[in-house]
């Protein structure tokens, strides 16, 4: 299984849940083909460059849509002086993105360990280096690319644009997921959430890179893939290594972090046992759940049903209507990621909440209208002139839920002191606060009810207090009302048994 930590308990899957949908052979994905690619051919081949004539003499139909992107202004110009704090992460991307960094000869010596044995090395040390989640899985020839689309610009160091890719000498592979900052990624589609991106990207990219290293000392061939240099498809390779399953939106979806992640590789020689997939109920949760797709500005994550891409029935992102609305917004906008029910942080109660939605069944639409109730409705648009990362001092609104948390932690103090009267005495008096006269009588009903109800009402107190932590504060109101009129009417009723 997969090194989760306390984090485990998926359940597992004889075979990764995308099988079911696939239609036919698989095509490989030709890299070139990506909006990142097609926008590299304009800001790194010249205008008369023979990448950029042989791609649009073969696929016509894009050229209009690229040159217009092409000409719009770019990600981060609403980022003021705060610019650095995505910038540097993604430069640091680049710096060690190069194939001598990703990639090497190994050592001479071949160390002689079982497939089990390398498995748990290799999560170790994953998991030493920074990585949240490490799962191993066989590399398919399908999540290979066919070619290489981003290269810099065929820069020195960088295998050429269009050059065929082979990774036959590669078995196996490790992904590995990097939790994105919540705090940073609520502010979607703002500035702040790029600068998540980015954080995340280069955790990602040096981790990969120092643990393909550590496989080849260990005298295996191994290869690093991460942001800048990906010579794989990252998302089936992390469903194949047991991480999670593909969702409506796209992305990976993890029990632990929903889609707020990134994701690096390993791909290597060295023979590795192998995590089982996961079945986590995603399939049925996102055919129930639209919130990303309802939330998407630009309409780019679809509505509908799955339809065929390169032989496997899947919910396909329209790209270039996302790309556009990034450059639109000056951010990688990420309102889906933000949105998702499951991208919360990792609290008891978002565990506890990730566990039920992971059973497929109807109780998962009450959970979708239960996550539309508490953390409201659509996204407001991006203004467009984004904050910086002064939003994320502290407000007005954390002074409010700081009054919040002494509020309720004021009701769990009354909510104790009276579980601890019933226990005692038979009375609630609040240890005299309440004069004998008054002092209520319970005598009728039972000290399981009555724990029943202190139960309830402290799990109501934990529940508003969790998310007031989170900075929710439409979900903790909500909750405090959902638990105290039940708490209210609970008393109430044990009062007219005692009576
Ligand atoms: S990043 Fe924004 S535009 Fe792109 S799919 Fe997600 S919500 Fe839509
Ligand atoms: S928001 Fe809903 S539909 Fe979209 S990925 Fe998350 S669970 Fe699936």
């Amino acid at each position: 299984m997969p090194f989760l930590g306390k984090m485990s308990g998926s359940a597992r899957a004889k075979a990764p849940t995308y099988e079911r949908y696939i239609t036919g052979p698989v095509e490989r994905f030709d890299e070139r083909d990506n909006v990142f690619a097609r926008a590299d051919l304009f800001r790194y081949f010249g205008e008369g460059s023979e990448e950029r004539r042989r791609y649009y003499a073969e696929h016509p139909e894009l050229r209009a849509y690229d040159e217009r992107t092409a000409g719009l202004p770019g990600l981060g110009r609403f980022a003021g002086a705060h610019e650095w704090a995505y910038a540097i992460p993604f430069e640091f991307c680049r710096d060690i993105a190069s194939e001598r960094f990703v990639d090497g000869e190994p050592s001479d010596t071949r160390a002689e360990v079982t497939p089990e044995e390398a498995a748990r090395l290799v999560r170790r040390r994953g998991r030493e280096l920074g990585a949240d989640l490490v799962g191993a899985g066989p590399l398919k020839e399908s999540w290979v690319y066919s070619r290489v689309g981003r290269s810099f610009g065929n820069a020195p160091g960088f295998e050429p644009w269009g050059k065929p890719v082979d990774l036959s000498r590669h078995q196996h592979a490790v992904t590995m997921a990097f939790r994105m900052d919540h705090d940073l990624t609520r502010a979607a589609p703002e500035f702040p959430t790029v600068v998540a991106t980015a954080l995340a990207y280069a955790a990602s990219a040096w981790v990969a890179v120092r643990l393909a290293s550590y496989i080849r000392s260990l005298g295996y061939s191994a290869r690093a893939h991460h942001v800048y240099n990906y010579r794989v498809l990252v998302v089936p390779v992390a469903v194949d290594c047991g991480l999670g399953e593909l969702s409506r939106a796209g992305f990976l979806l993890t029990r632990e972090f929903g889609l707020g992640q990134r994701l690096s590789v390993v791909t290597t020689e060295l023979p590795l046992a192998h995590d089982e997939p996961i079945d986590i109920g995603v399939r049925s949760f996102c055919e129930r759940c639209l919130i990303c797709a309802e939330n998407c500005p630009s309409g780019a994550i679809p509505l509908g049903d799955r339809t065929e891409h390169i032989g496997v029935m899947k919910w396909k992102l329209d790209a270039e209507k996302c790309y556009r609305y990034w450059h639109a917004v000056g951010t990688d906008c990420a309102i889906c990621m933000s949105t998702c029910p499951w991208t919360r942080p990792h609290t008891w109660l978002h565990r506890a909440m990730s566990r039920l939605a992971a059973v497929s069944g109807p109780h998962q639409t009450l959970m979708v209208w239960g996550a539309k109730l508490l953390y409201g409705g659509a996204r407001r648009p991006a203004s467009r002139r984004a904050p910086g990362m002064e939003s994320l001092r502290p407000t007005r609104l954390d002074a409010h839920m700081r009054a919040m948390g002494v509020a309720l932690c004021a009701l769990l103090a009354l909510a104790v002191w009276a579980a601890v009267d019933v226990a005692r005495t038979g009375t609630i008096s609040l240890g005299g606060a309440i004069p004998p006269g008054a002092a209520i009588q319970l005598g009728a009903a039972s000290d399981a009810l009555w724990w029943t109800w202190a139960g309830w009402t402290l799990l109501g107190v934990a529940v508003a207090w969790t998310f007031a932590a989170e900075r929710e504060p439409r979900a903790s109101l909500l909750s405090a009302l959902f638990f105290g009129v039940l708490s209210a009417l609970g008393v109430l009723a044990l009062f007219a048994v005692a009576s």
